[in-house]
């Protein structure tokens, strides 16, 4: 079997020194996958994401043990522009825009060498998974509302012809049918394009929904992983990540819960 696009094994990061943010994480990526790093509030979703596009170095934050595993290639700890010109783009967490750049400029502004052919089929392409954001072109970037932004985000990245997308929360704060329209383009990104997307996921049931693969982290170690139907089947996934109690318990419950139980190894 092809070795998978991306690996990430035993992975610690740790923040300034001194705060151990994630520990021992794995995971694994094939090429064309669609797969969802699920967990709570603080787990470590967004700073094992952060790990494998090289952003945590921004932030006072190294990979401190373990690997990522690009295509071969060992890639923790390498600056972003290195890990994007490898083909891994981000997607944020609250996608940050060019507030006084119309739609179209944004998106323009995510190419820096390209001919001017190739921007067009860039930004064409953009258009064709998000007509919204045809219909909006001319539209400061400010004015957008949040599903906009994330489509905008989204499109941005694409402008970089990812072959790995890293999608961190693209549910936040949107409407349910909302975030049913950015998961379905997304599904239809990877089916039409052969897009790789790792995605990052408060929202079990909407990732669950379009993955191949889950991950739960808590507390900065991985918990469980399988398919969508070992994880929805999970009564502790089910508890706490898809309705169940969790809307009636604290996340101070949860985390008393779970130091009860053991779910992994
Ligand atoms: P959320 O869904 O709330 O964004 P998350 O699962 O993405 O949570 P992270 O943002 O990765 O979690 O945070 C994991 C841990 O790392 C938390 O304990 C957090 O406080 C810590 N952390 C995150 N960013 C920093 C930072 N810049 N400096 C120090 N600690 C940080």
């Amino acid at each position: 079997m092809a070795e998978a696009l991306l690996i990430v094994e035993q992975l610690e990061v740790v923040y300034h020194r001194v705060v151990t943010a994630v520990q021992g994480v794995s995971l694994k990526v094939e090429r064309g996958q669609i797969v969802a790093l699920l967990g709570t509030n603080g787990a470590g979703k967004t700073t094992t994401l952060r790990a494998i596009s090289g952003f945590i170095g921004l932030d006072d934050a190294r990979v401190t043990q373990g690997s990522v595993v690009y295509k071969g290639e060992r890639i923790e700890n390498k600056p972003p522009y290195e890990v994007t010109a490898r083909g891994i783009v981000l997607v944020p967490e609250r996608q940050k825009v060019f507030e006084n750049l119309t739609v179209a400029e944004n998106l323009d502004a995510n190419v820096t060498r390209a001919t001017s052919a190739e921007r067009r089929r860039l930004t064409e392409s953009v258009y064709t998974y998000f007509p919204a954001l045809a219909r909006l072109k001319s539209r400061e970037a400010g004015y957008l509302s949040g599903g906009e932004r994330q489509m905008l985000g989204i499109g941005g990245a694409l402008m970089c012809a990812p072959e790995l997308l890293l999608v961190d929360e693209l549910s936040l704060g949107l409407s349910p049918i909302m975030v049913e329209e950015l998961m379905q383009r997304l599904r239809a990104i990877r089916s039409e394009l052969g897009m790789t997307i790792l995605l990052v996921e408060q929202n079990a049931q909407v990732a669950l929904d379009i993955a191949d693969h889950g991950y739960v982290i808590e507390n900065g170690r991985l918990v469980l992983d399988g398919t969508p139907e070992r994880l929805s089947s999970h009564a502790d996934v089910r508890e706490f990540y898809l309705g169940g109690g969790a809307a009636r318990r604290s996340y101070r419950d949860v985390k008393q819960y779970r130091r009860s139980r053991r779910w992994y190894g």
